[in-house]
């Protein structure tokens, strides 16, 4: 646990959030400012700052949340598909420095990832 990480707290729960799974190995919780009707965010419980601290010791609670994040997305409401994201670095627009993968979906509500130039 690192004292001064959001994601860190709201697994600990020291901070609230609207939880809907955790296990040994991740927790799962709705983004506090969703942009799309599901929107939540998957974490290992452990503290790594981002992909460039994953190590394979990690690689347990990484292959969860790909494991579990269809599941939890249909459970959402996210039945015709979603996208799933981990932003890293500066580049990628990290702003929360503890590994989350957001679960986004709902009706129609992604554009088309990637614009080609
Ligand atoms: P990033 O840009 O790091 O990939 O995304 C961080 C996400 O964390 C953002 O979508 C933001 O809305 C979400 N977030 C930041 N602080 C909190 C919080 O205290 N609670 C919850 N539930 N989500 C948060
Ligand atoms: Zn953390």
């Amino acid at each position: 646990m690192a004292p001064d990480c959001i994601f860190c707290r709201i697994v600990g729960g020291g901070i609230p959030s609207r939880k809907i799974y955790d296990d040994e190995d991740i927790f799962a919780f709705h983004d506090i400012r969703p942009v799309a009707p599901v929107h939540f965010l998957m974490v290992p419980r452990v503290h790594i700052a981002s992909l460039y601290e994953c190590e394979p010791s990690h690689a347990a609670a990484l292959g969860k949340m790909l494991a579990m994040a269809g599941r939890l997305a249909r459970e959402q409401g996210a039945t015709d598909g979603f996208r799933t994201i981990i932003n890293t670095g500066r580049v990628g627009r990290q702003e929360v420095y503890h590994v989350h993968m957001h679960v986004i979906g709902g009706p129609d509500v992604l554009p088309g990832m990637i614009v080609r130039k």
